[in-house]
Protein backbone atom coordinates (compact mmCIF):
# COMPACT_ATOMS: atom_id res chain seq x y z
CA UNK A 1 0.00 0.00 0.00
CA UNK A 2 1.35 3.18 -1.13
CA UNK A 3 1.93 5.78 2.15
CA UNK A 4 0.72 9.43 1.68
CA UNK A 5 3.92 11.59 2.00
CA UNK A 6 2.43 14.11 3.77
CA UNK A 7 1.96 12.17 6.85
CA UNK A 8 4.31 12.59 9.54
CA UNK A 9 7.17 9.52 9.87
CA UNK A 10 9.63 9.57 13.17
CA UNK A 11 13.10 7.74 12.96
CA UNK A 12 14.23 6.25 16.41
CA UNK A 13 18.42 6.73 15.79
CA UNK A 14 20.74 8.92 14.08
CA UNK A 15 23.06 7.00 13.07
CA UNK A 16 24.19 6.14 9.56
CA UNK A 17 20.61 3.59 8.93
CA UNK A 18 18.50 6.49 10.47
CA UNK A 19 19.87 9.40 8.92
CA UNK A 20 20.14 7.54 5.22
CA UNK A 21 16.45 6.38 5.88
CA UNK A 22 15.56 9.89 6.79
CA UNK A 23 17.54 11.15 3.48
CA UNK A 24 15.74 9.00 1.10
CA UNK A 25 12.39 9.62 2.30
CA UNK A 26 13.01 13.40 2.63
CA UNK A 27 13.61 13.31 -0.96
CA UNK A 28 10.09 11.57 -1.87
CA UNK A 29 9.09 13.88 0.01
CA UNK A 30 7.72 12.64 3.37
CA UNK A 31 8.10 14.60 6.53
CA UNK A 32 10.76 13.42 8.20
CA UNK A 33 12.10 14.22 11.93
CA UNK A 34 14.74 11.85 13.54
CA UNK A 35 14.89 11.58 17.28
CA UNK A 36 18.53 10.98 18.87
CA UNK A 37 19.19 9.71 22.35
CA UNK A 38 22.59 11.39 22.28
CA UNK A 39 23.41 15.40 22.47
CA UNK A 40 25.41 14.48 18.97
CA UNK A 41 23.78 12.41 16.15
CA UNK A 42 25.83 10.19 14.13
CA UNK A 43 25.94 7.25 16.29
CA UNK A 44 28.90 4.39 15.46
CA UNK A 45 29.55 7.23 12.67
CA UNK A 46 30.32 9.45 14.94
CA UNK A 47 34.18 10.55 15.68
CA UNK A 48 35.33 12.09 18.82
CA UNK A 49 38.03 14.49 19.81
CA UNK A 50 40.94 13.89 22.01
CA UNK A 51 44.03 16.42 23.09
CA UNK A 52 42.46 17.98 18.98
CA UNK A 53 42.73 14.63 17.15
CA UNK A 54 40.00 12.67 15.75
CA UNK A 55 39.51 9.31 16.71
CA UNK A 56 37.23 7.17 14.25
CA UNK A 57 35.00 4.50 15.65
CA UNK A 58 33.11 3.07 13.03
CA UNK A 59 34.60 3.91 10.11
CA UNK A 60 37.86 2.78 9.18
CA UNK A 61 37.64 2.60 5.46
CA UNK A 62 35.24 2.50 2.82
CA UNK A 63 34.56 -0.18 -0.05
CA UNK A 64 33.05 0.55 -3.52
CA UNK A 65 32.94 4.53 -4.15
CA UNK A 66 34.52 3.90 -7.31
CA UNK A 67 31.98 5.41 -10.46
CA UNK A 68 29.33 2.67 -11.00
CA UNK A 69 30.19 0.82 -8.06
CA UNK A 70 27.49 0.35 -5.33
CA UNK A 71 28.35 2.77 -2.48
CA UNK A 72 28.90 5.55 -5.27
CA UNK A 73 25.28 4.74 -6.10
CA UNK A 74 24.00 5.56 -2.91
CA UNK A 75 26.33 8.80 -2.15
CA UNK A 76 25.04 9.98 -5.66
CA UNK A 77 21.46 9.71 -4.83
CA UNK A 78 21.54 10.67 -0.95
CA UNK A 79 23.54 13.45 -2.82
CA UNK A 80 26.38 13.81 -0.69
CA UNK A 81 29.04 12.41 -3.06
CA UNK A 82 31.19 16.26 -3.22
CA UNK A 83 30.76 16.59 0.30
CA UNK A 84 32.37 13.43 1.59
CA UNK A 85 36.20 13.89 0.20
CA UNK A 86 37.55 10.56 0.11
CA UNK A 87 41.71 8.78 -1.10
CA UNK A 88 41.65 5.72 -2.88
CA UNK A 89 43.96 3.33 -1.26
CA UNK A 90 45.68 0.53 -2.65
CA UNK A 91 47.63 2.68 -5.00
CA UNK A 92 50.72 0.60 -4.42
CA UNK A 93 49.35 -2.21 -4.83
CA UNK A 94 48.00 -2.88 -1.10
CA UNK A 95 44.84 -2.34 0.88
CA UNK A 96 45.13 -4.57 3.79
CA UNK A 97 48.41 -6.22 4.63
CA UNK A 98 47.07 -9.60 6.17
CA UNK A 99 50.25 -10.80 8.99
CA UNK A 100 50.49 -14.13 10.34
CA UNK A 101 52.85 -16.08 12.76
CA UNK A 102 54.51 -18.59 10.62
CA UNK A 103 55.97 -21.56 12.47
CA UNK A 104 59.23 -20.45 12.02
CA UNK A 105 58.62 -17.98 14.34
CA UNK A 106 59.22 -14.94 11.31
CA UNK A 107 55.88 -13.63 10.35
CA UNK A 108 54.37 -14.26 6.42
CA UNK A 109 52.02 -11.49 4.68
CA UNK A 110 49.43 -11.78 2.48
CA UNK A 111 48.28 -8.37 0.04
CA UNK A 112 44.85 -7.68 -0.09
CA UNK A 113 44.61 -5.77 -3.59
CA UNK A 114 42.50 -3.73 -5.59
CA UNK A 115 40.68 -5.54 -8.07
CA UNK A 116 39.44 -9.02 -8.24
CA UNK A 117 42.40 -10.13 -10.86
CA UNK A 118 45.31 -8.89 -8.96
CA UNK A 119 43.84 -10.81 -5.72
CA UNK A 120 43.88 -13.69 -7.92
CA UNK A 121 47.14 -12.91 -9.28
CA UNK A 122 48.37 -13.28 -5.52
CA UNK A 123 46.35 -16.00 -4.43
CA UNK A 124 47.76 -17.81 -6.74
CA UNK A 125 51.60 -16.59 -5.73
CA UNK A 126 50.86 -17.41 -2.42
CA UNK A 127 49.07 -20.78 -3.11
CA UNK A 128 50.25 -22.04 -6.13
CA UNK A 129 49.40 -25.78 -5.90
CA UNK A 130 45.56 -24.83 -4.94
CA UNK A 131 44.98 -23.08 -8.23
CA UNK A 132 41.88 -24.55 -9.32
CA UNK A 133 40.44 -24.12 -5.66
CA UNK A 134 41.32 -20.55 -6.45
CA UNK A 135 39.69 -20.39 -9.81
CA UNK A 136 36.07 -21.92 -8.32
CA UNK A 137 36.46 -19.35 -5.32
CA UNK A 138 36.99 -16.31 -7.80
CA UNK A 139 34.32 -16.88 -9.85
CA UNK A 140 32.21 -16.97 -7.27
CA UNK A 141 33.03 -13.83 -5.81
CA UNK A 142 32.96 -12.51 -9.53
CA UNK A 143 29.01 -13.07 -9.13
CA UNK A 144 28.49 -11.74 -6.05
CA UNK A 145 30.04 -8.67 -7.04
CA UNK A 146 28.35 -8.15 -10.31
CA UNK A 147 25.00 -9.08 -8.03
CA UNK A 148 26.62 -6.15 -5.98
CA UNK A 149 26.94 -3.65 -7.84
CA UNK A 150 24.12 -4.11 -10.09
CA UNK A 151 21.81 -3.99 -6.76
CA UNK A 152 19.81 -7.35 -7.15
CA UNK A 153 19.03 -7.26 -3.77
CA UNK A 154 16.68 -4.10 -3.63
CA UNK A 155 15.32 -4.53 -7.27
CA UNK A 156 15.41 -8.61 -7.92
CA UNK A 157 11.69 -8.88 -9.57
CA UNK A 158 11.83 -12.67 -9.43
CA UNK A 159 12.90 -12.54 -5.69
CA UNK A 160 14.02 -10.17 -3.14
CA UNK A 161 16.48 -12.47 -1.16
CA UNK A 162 17.40 -14.59 -4.39
CA UNK A 163 20.66 -13.63 -3.35
CA UNK A 164 20.14 -15.01 0.26
CA UNK A 165 19.98 -18.18 -1.32
CA UNK A 166 23.67 -18.93 -1.27
CA UNK A 167 23.57 -19.17 2.51
CA UNK A 168 25.63 -22.63 2.97
CA UNK A 169 28.30 -21.48 5.30
CA UNK A 170 31.38 -20.68 3.34
CA UNK A 171 33.70 -22.51 6.33
CA UNK A 172 31.53 -25.93 4.31
CA UNK A 173 32.35 -24.52 0.91
CA UNK A 174 36.02 -24.62 1.35
CA UNK A 175 35.68 -28.23 3.30
CA UNK A 176 34.13 -29.59 0.10
CA UNK A 177 37.24 -27.66 -2.06
CA UNK A 178 39.54 -29.65 0.56
CA UNK A 179 41.39 -25.76 1.08
CA UNK A 180 44.07 -26.07 2.84
CA UNK A 181 44.24 -24.57 6.37
CA UNK A 182 46.76 -20.81 4.88
CA UNK A 183 44.48 -20.91 2.03
CA UNK A 184 41.54 -21.24 4.17
CA UNK A 185 43.29 -18.03 6.81
CA UNK A 186 43.59 -16.23 4.30
CA UNK A 187 39.92 -16.04 3.21
CA UNK A 188 38.84 -15.96 6.49
CA UNK A 189 39.51 -12.18 6.94
CA UNK A 190 36.37 -10.46 5.08
CA UNK A 191 33.88 -12.55 7.16
CA UNK A 192 35.16 -10.87 10.29
CA UNK A 193 34.63 -7.51 8.94
CA UNK A 194 30.98 -8.28 9.23
CA UNK A 195 31.50 -9.73 12.01
CA UNK A 196 30.70 -13.64 11.26
CA UNK A 197 33.28 -15.92 11.66
CA UNK A 198 34.14 -17.95 8.42
CA UNK A 199 33.10 -21.68 9.43
CA UNK A 200 29.80 -19.95 9.86
CA UNK A 201 29.61 -17.12 7.48
CA UNK A 202 26.91 -17.60 4.27
CA UNK A 203 29.00 -17.46 1.08
CA UNK A 204 26.79 -14.49 0.05
CA UNK A 205 27.81 -12.35 2.92
CA UNK A 206 31.64 -13.19 2.53
CA UNK A 207 31.44 -12.72 -1.30
CA UNK A 208 29.96 -9.18 -0.80
CA UNK A 209 32.19 -8.33 2.11
CA UNK A 210 35.00 -9.17 0.09
CA UNK A 211 33.43 -7.63 -3.10
CA UNK A 212 32.42 -4.54 -1.55
CA UNK A 213 36.58 -3.32 -0.29
CA UNK A 214 38.48 -5.53 -3.58
CA UNK A 215 36.25 -3.00 -6.06
CA UNK A 216 37.87 -0.24 -4.32
CA UNK A 217 38.45 0.90 -1.03
CA UNK A 218 38.26 5.04 0.23
CA UNK A 219 39.75 6.63 3.27
CA UNK A 220 37.54 9.60 4.62
CA UNK A 221 39.79 13.02 4.42
CA UNK A 222 37.89 14.20 7.01
CA UNK A 223 36.50 12.97 10.30
CA UNK A 224 33.44 10.80 11.24
CA UNK A 225 31.91 13.64 13.04
CA UNK A 226 32.13 15.90 9.54
CA UNK A 227 30.58 13.21 7.73
CA UNK A 228 27.72 12.92 10.17
CA UNK A 229 27.41 16.77 9.60
CA UNK A 230 27.17 16.64 6.21
CA UNK A 231 24.19 13.86 6.59
CA UNK A 232 22.73 16.03 8.81
CA UNK A 233 22.90 19.32 6.92
CA UNK A 234 21.41 17.59 3.77
CA UNK A 235 18.76 15.83 5.40
CA UNK A 236 17.50 19.84 6.48
CA UNK A 237 18.11 20.91 3.07
CA UNK A 238 15.23 18.43 2.30
CA UNK A 239 13.11 20.02 5.07
CA UNK A 240 13.95 17.27 7.25
CA UNK A 241 15.49 17.70 11.08
CA UNK A 242 17.17 15.92 13.87
CA UNK A 243 16.21 16.36 17.32
CA UNK A 244 18.83 14.99 19.61
CA UNK A 245 18.96 14.59 23.27
CA UNK A 246 15.67 12.60 22.46
CA UNK A 247 15.86 9.47 24.10
CA UNK A 248 12.63 6.92 23.02
CA UNK A 249 11.70 5.25 26.05
CA UNK A 250 8.53 3.72 24.53
CA UNK A 251 6.78 2.81 20.99
CA UNK A 252 3.00 3.28 21.45
CA UNK A 253 0.52 0.55 19.77
CA UNK A 254 -2.98 0.15 19.47
CA UNK A 255 -4.55 -3.16 18.29
CA UNK A 256 -0.98 -3.91 16.20
CA UNK A 257 -0.82 -0.16 14.89
CA UNK A 258 1.64 1.94 15.71
CA UNK A 259 0.29 5.22 17.29
CA UNK A 260 3.95 7.18 18.38
CA UNK A 261 6.59 7.32 20.55
CA UNK A 262 6.94 8.14 24.02
CA UNK A 263 10.64 9.92 25.18
CA UNK A 264 12.04 9.65 28.61
CA UNK A 265 11.33 13.17 29.20
CA UNK A 266 7.44 12.07 29.78
CA UNK A 267 6.72 13.86 26.33
CA UNK A 268 4.90 12.09 23.62
CA UNK A 269 5.12 12.98 19.88
CA UNK A 270 2.40 10.80 17.54
CA UNK A 271 3.08 9.29 14.69
CA UNK A 272 1.92 6.99 12.13
CA UNK A 273 4.98 5.74 10.37
CA UNK A 274 7.90 5.10 13.15
CA UNK A 275 11.45 3.98 12.06
CA UNK A 276 13.58 2.38 14.77
CA UNK A 277 16.70 2.51 13.10
CA UNK A 278 18.39 0.66 16.00
CA UNK A 279 18.85 -3.22 17.54
CA UNK A 280 15.89 -4.95 16.85
CA UNK A 281 15.89 -6.11 20.38
CA UNK A 282 16.09 -2.90 22.16
CA UNK A 283 13.34 -1.92 19.96
CA UNK A 284 10.85 -5.00 21.07
CA UNK A 285 11.58 -3.73 25.24
CA UNK A 286 10.00 -0.47 24.60
CA UNK A 287 6.73 -2.59 22.89
CA UNK A 288 4.16 -3.12 25.01
CA UNK A 289 3.54 -6.85 26.19
CA UNK A 290 1.19 -7.69 23.56
CA UNK A 291 2.13 -5.25 20.79
CA UNK A 292 3.65 -8.28 18.94
CA UNK A 293 2.51 -11.71 18.81
CA UNK A 294 4.91 -14.26 20.96
CA UNK A 295 6.39 -16.37 18.26
CA UNK A 296 7.98 -12.84 16.57
CA UNK A 297 8.94 -11.92 20.57
CA UNK A 298 10.73 -15.04 20.89
CA UNK A 299 12.50 -14.99 17.17
CA UNK A 300 13.92 -11.74 18.12
CA UNK A 301 14.73 -12.42 21.55
CA UNK A 302 16.71 -15.44 20.93
CA UNK A 303 18.45 -13.36 17.92
CA UNK A 304 22.20 -13.72 18.41
CA UNK A 305 24.57 -10.57 18.21
CA UNK A 306 28.10 -10.18 16.73
CA UNK A 307 31.13 -9.84 19.42
CA UNK A 308 32.02 -6.49 20.37
CA UNK A 309 35.34 -4.43 20.22
CA UNK A 310 37.92 -2.62 22.31
CA UNK A 311 39.85 -0.29 20.52
CA UNK A 312 43.10 2.15 21.56
CA UNK A 313 43.75 5.53 20.07
CA UNK A 314 47.25 6.86 20.93
CA UNK A 315 49.83 10.08 19.72
CA UNK A 316 52.78 9.31 18.07
CA UNK A 317 55.36 11.10 16.20
CA UNK A 318 55.11 11.39 13.31
CA UNK A 319 58.79 11.43 11.44
CA UNK A 320 59.43 8.30 13.23
CA UNK A 321 56.09 6.49 12.39
CA UNK A 322 55.01 8.09 9.21
CA UNK A 323 51.49 7.28 7.92
CA UNK A 324 50.69 3.86 6.54
CA UNK A 325 49.33 3.87 3.16
CA UNK A 326 47.38 0.73 4.15
CA UNK A 327 45.51 -1.02 6.85
CA UNK A 328 47.08 -3.85 8.70
CA UNK A 329 45.39 -7.28 10.12
CA UNK A 330 47.33 -9.59 12.57
CA UNK A 331 45.84 -12.84 12.74
CA UNK A 332 45.78 -15.98 14.29
CA UNK A 333 44.30 -19.09 13.35
CA UNK A 334 43.47 -22.37 14.84
CA UNK A 335 44.82 -25.94 12.88
CA UNK A 336 42.06 -25.91 10.04
CA UNK A 337 43.29 -21.93 9.33
CA UNK A 338 39.72 -20.66 10.91
CA UNK A 339 40.45 -17.19 12.77
CA UNK A 340 40.74 -16.91 16.75
CA UNK A 341 41.58 -14.02 16.96
CA UNK A 342 42.78 -10.66 14.66
CA UNK A 343 44.34 -7.46 15.39
CA UNK A 344 43.64 -4.39 13.31
CA UNK A 345 45.96 -1.55 13.02
CA UNK A 346 46.28 1.78 11.08
CA UNK A 347 48.54 4.43 11.76
CA UNK A 348 47.17 8.22 10.34
CA UNK A 349 48.12 11.75 10.11
CA UNK A 350 46.25 13.83 12.07
CA UNK A 351 45.48 17.62 12.53
CA UNK A 352 48.64 18.11 14.39
CA UNK A 353 51.81 17.91 11.91
CA UNK A 354 54.37 15.71 13.99
CA UNK A 355 52.01 13.67 15.33
CA UNK A 356 50.03 10.61 13.68
CA UNK A 357 47.28 8.35 15.10
CA UNK A 358 48.12 4.84 15.96
CA UNK A 359 44.61 2.82 15.91
CA UNK A 360 44.19 -0.46 17.05
CA UNK A 361 41.29 -2.98 17.58
CA UNK A 362 40.36 -6.06 18.70
CA UNK A 363 37.57 -8.22 19.82
CA UNK A 364 36.07 -7.19 22.64
CA UNK A 365 37.21 -9.91 25.38
CA UNK A 366 33.77 -9.07 26.93
CA UNK A 367 35.12 -11.08 30.92
CA UNK A 368 37.76 -8.21 31.09
CA UNK A 369 35.15 -5.74 31.99
CA UNK A 370 32.12 -7.57 32.75
CA UNK A 371 32.85 -6.57 36.75
CA UNK A 372 31.77 -3.31 35.47
CA UNK A 373 28.93 -4.08 33.52
CA UNK A 374 26.22 -3.03 35.95
CA UNK A 375 27.36 0.91 36.32
CA UNK A 376 27.48 4.05 33.69
CA UNK A 377 30.25 5.30 32.79
CA UNK A 378 31.23 8.21 35.15
CA UNK A 379 30.90 5.36 38.40
CA UNK A 380 33.06 2.56 37.09
CA UNK A 381 36.05 4.67 38.96
CA UNK A 382 39.57 4.16 38.83
CA UNK A 383 39.99 -0.12 39.12
CA UNK A 384 38.18 0.30 35.42
CA UNK A 385 40.54 2.98 33.90
CA UNK A 386 43.44 0.72 35.28
CA UNK A 387 41.75 -2.52 33.48
CA UNK A 388 42.05 -0.37 30.23
CA UNK A 389 45.06 0.99 30.44
CA UNK A 390 47.05 -2.17 31.01
CA UNK A 391 45.20 -3.94 28.31
CA UNK A 392 46.23 -1.03 26.10
CA UNK A 393 49.77 -1.19 26.61
CA UNK A 394 49.62 -4.77 26.04
CA UNK A 395 48.45 -3.85 23.01
CA UNK A 396 50.48 -1.05 22.33
CA UNK A 397 53.49 -3.83 23.11
CA UNK A 398 52.27 -6.48 20.65
CA UNK A 399 52.06 -3.18 17.89
CA UNK A 400 55.68 -2.54 18.70
CA UNK A 401 56.60 -6.06 17.69
CA UNK A 402 55.33 -5.28 14.48
CA UNK A 403 56.30 -1.17 13.56
CA UNK A 404 59.60 -0.92 16.28
CA UNK A 405 59.19 1.26 19.75
CA UNK A 406 56.96 4.62 19.10
CA UNK A 407 58.66 7.66 20.23
CA UNK A 408 56.37 9.96 21.83
CA UNK A 409 53.41 7.64 22.49
CA UNK A 410 50.89 9.25 24.37
CA UNK A 411 48.26 6.98 25.12
CA UNK A 412 44.49 9.49 23.93
CA UNK A 413 41.58 6.73 24.50
CA UNK A 414 39.94 3.42 24.58
CA UNK A 415 37.14 2.23 24.67
CA UNK A 416 35.77 -1.15 25.49
CA UNK A 417 32.28 -3.34 24.65
CA UNK A 418 30.84 -0.99 27.37
CA UNK A 419 31.38 2.27 25.99
CA UNK A 420 29.70 1.25 22.52
CA UNK A 421 27.09 -0.23 24.52
CA UNK A 422 26.54 2.87 25.97
CA UNK A 423 26.98 5.27 23.57
CA UNK A 424 23.99 3.77 20.56
CA UNK A 425 22.39 0.84 22.76
CA UNK A 426 23.61 -2.25 21.38
CA UNK A 427 23.15 -5.37 23.38
CA UNK A 428 26.47 -6.15 24.54
CA UNK A 429 28.08 -3.97 23.05
CA UNK A 430 27.73 -5.69 19.79
CA UNK A 431 29.81 -4.16 16.96
CA UNK A 432 27.67 -5.34 13.51
CA UNK A 433 24.65 -5.98 15.24
CA UNK A 434 22.56 -9.47 14.46
CA UNK A 435 24.86 -12.02 13.65
CA UNK A 436 24.33 -12.73 10.13
CA UNK A 437 25.37 -16.41 10.49
CA UNK A 438 24.31 -19.57 8.29
CA UNK A 439 22.47 -21.11 11.49
CA UNK A 440 20.48 -17.74 11.70
CA UNK A 441 19.76 -16.90 8.22
CA UNK A 442 15.88 -17.59 8.72
CA UNK A 443 15.67 -15.45 11.82
CA UNK A 444 17.47 -12.81 10.29
CA UNK A 445 15.06 -12.77 7.24
CA UNK A 446 12.87 -9.60 6.35
CA UNK A 447 14.01 -8.11 9.42
CA UNK A 448 12.81 -4.48 8.82
CA UNK A 449 8.74 -5.62 8.65
CA UNK A 450 7.87 -5.67 12.46
CA UNK A 451 4.25 -7.42 13.42
CA UNK A 452 3.07 -3.99 14.04
CA UNK A 453 1.68 -1.89 11.06
CA UNK A 454 3.17 1.29 10.48
CA UNK A 455 6.60 0.36 12.37
CA UNK A 456 9.50 -0.82 10.60
CA UNK A 457 13.46 -0.90 11.27
CA UNK A 458 16.47 0.36 9.24
CA UNK A 459 20.29 0.15 9.84
CA UNK A 460 22.76 -2.20 10.24
CA UNK A 461 20.14 -5.05 11.47
CA UNK A 462 18.07 -4.67 8.35
CA UNK A 463 20.47 -6.59 5.94
CA UNK A 464 23.62 -6.27 6.80
CA UNK A 465 26.25 -4.39 8.64
CA UNK A 466 29.20 -2.01 7.00
CA UNK A 467 28.43 1.44 5.40
CA UNK A 468 27.34 -0.27 2.43
CA UNK A 469 25.12 -2.70 3.97
CA UNK A 470 23.48 -0.12 6.14
CA UNK A 471 22.41 2.19 3.71
CA UNK A 472 21.41 -0.89 1.42
CA UNK A 473 19.08 -1.40 4.22
CA UNK A 474 17.72 2.02 4.61
CA UNK A 475 16.54 1.45 0.80
CA UNK A 476 14.97 -1.76 1.85
CA UNK A 477 13.30 -0.40 4.59
CA UNK A 478 12.18 2.35 2.37
CA UNK A 479 11.23 -0.23 -0.43
CA UNK A 480 8.73 -1.80 2.16
CA UNK A 481 7.25 1.27 3.20
CA UNK A 482 6.33 2.80 -0.05
CA UNK A 483 5.96 -0.53 -1.97
CA UNK A 484 8.05 -2.38 -4.37
CA UNK A 485 6.65 -0.77 -7.33
CA UNK A 486 6.89 2.69 -6.04
CA UNK A 487 10.41 2.10 -5.60
CA UNK A 488 11.18 1.01 -8.94
CA UNK A 489 9.15 4.56 -10.05
CA UNK A 490 10.73 6.92 -7.85
CA UNK A 491 14.35 5.58 -7.17
CA UNK A 492 16.18 4.83 -9.90
CA UNK A 493 19.73 3.79 -8.81
CA UNK A 494 20.91 1.45 -11.44
CA UNK A 495 22.21 3.41 -14.73
C1 LIG B 1 34.55 -0.34 15.82
C2 LIG B 1 33.81 -0.39 14.51
C3 LIG B 1 34.49 -0.19 13.34
C4 LIG B 1 33.80 -0.19 12.13
N1 LIG B 1 34.50 0.06 10.98
C5 LIG B 1 33.83 0.12 9.79
C6 LIG B 1 34.52 0.45 8.60
O1 LIG B 1 35.72 0.69 8.59
N2 LIG B 1 33.79 0.48 7.43
C7 LIG B 1 32.46 0.22 7.39
O2 LIG B 1 31.85 0.26 6.29
N3 LIG B 1 31.77 -0.08 8.52
C8 LIG B 1 32.42 -0.13 9.71
N4 LIG B 1 31.74 -0.41 10.87
C9 LIG B 1 30.29 -0.66 10.79
C10 LIG B 1 29.47 0.62 10.67
O3 LIG B 1 30.02 1.65 11.46
C11 LIG B 1 28.03 0.33 11.16
O4 LIG B 1 27.54 -0.78 10.45
C12 LIG B 1 27.06 1.50 10.97
O5 LIG B 1 27.61 2.73 11.38
C13 LIG B 1 25.79 1.19 11.78
O6 LIG B 1 24.88 2.26 11.71
P1 LIG B 1 23.45 2.14 12.40
O7 LIG B 1 22.73 3.41 12.11
O8 LIG B 1 22.79 0.87 12.03
O9 LIG B 1 23.73 2.00 13.97
P2 LIG B 1 24.26 3.02 15.07
O10 LIG B 1 25.39 3.82 14.55
O11 LIG B 1 24.47 2.18 16.27
O12 LIG B 1 23.05 4.03 15.32
C14 LIG B 1 21.99 3.81 16.20
C15 LIG B 1 21.61 5.17 16.79
O13 LIG B 1 20.41 5.01 17.55
C16 LIG B 1 20.54 5.77 18.74
N5 LIG B 1 19.61 5.22 19.74
C17 LIG B 1 19.67 4.02 20.36
N6 LIG B 1 18.65 3.88 21.22
C18 LIG B 1 17.92 5.02 21.14
C19 LIG B 1 16.75 5.47 21.81
N7 LIG B 1 16.13 4.75 22.74
N8 LIG B 1 16.25 6.70 21.49
C20 LIG B 1 16.87 7.49 20.56
N9 LIG B 1 18.00 7.11 19.93
C21 LIG B 1 18.52 5.88 20.19
C22 LIG B 1 22.00 5.59 19.11
O14 LIG B 1 22.44 6.56 20.04
C23 LIG B 1 22.66 5.71 17.74
O15 LIG B 1 22.95 7.06 17.41
C24 LIG B 1 32.40 -0.41 12.10
C25 LIG B 1 31.71 -0.61 13.30
C26 LIG B 1 32.40 -0.61 14.50
C27 LIG B 1 31.65 -0.80 15.78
Amino acid sequence: MTKSRTEKVLIIGSGLGGLSTAIILAKLGFNVTVLEKNRKPGGLLRSYTRDGIECEVGVHYLGSLGKGQVLRKFFDYLGVTDAVPVSRMGRDGVIDRYLFNAPSGHPIYFDFPEGLVAYKKNLIKAFPKEHATIETIISSIQKTSSQLHALDLLYATDNDFSLLDQSQPYGDVLDELKCSPELRSVLGVPSSWVGVPLADCPVYYHNMALASYVSSSWRLQQSGAAFVDVLVARLKELGGNVVTGSEISKVNVESRVVKGVELKSGKYVLASTVIAAIHPQVLLQMLPDRAVKPSYRNRVTKLKNTHSVFSVQASIDANSHPEIPHNLFKVETDKKGNIADLIYYQIRKTEKKNMNLLSILTSGKDELWSRWKESQTASRGPGYRDAKKRYAMKLVSGAEELFGSFKDLKLLDTYTPLTIRDWVGSPEGSAYGVLRSSSQTLATAILNRTAVKGLYLSGQNVLAPGVIGTIMGSFSTVKLIIGPDEFKKSICLQE
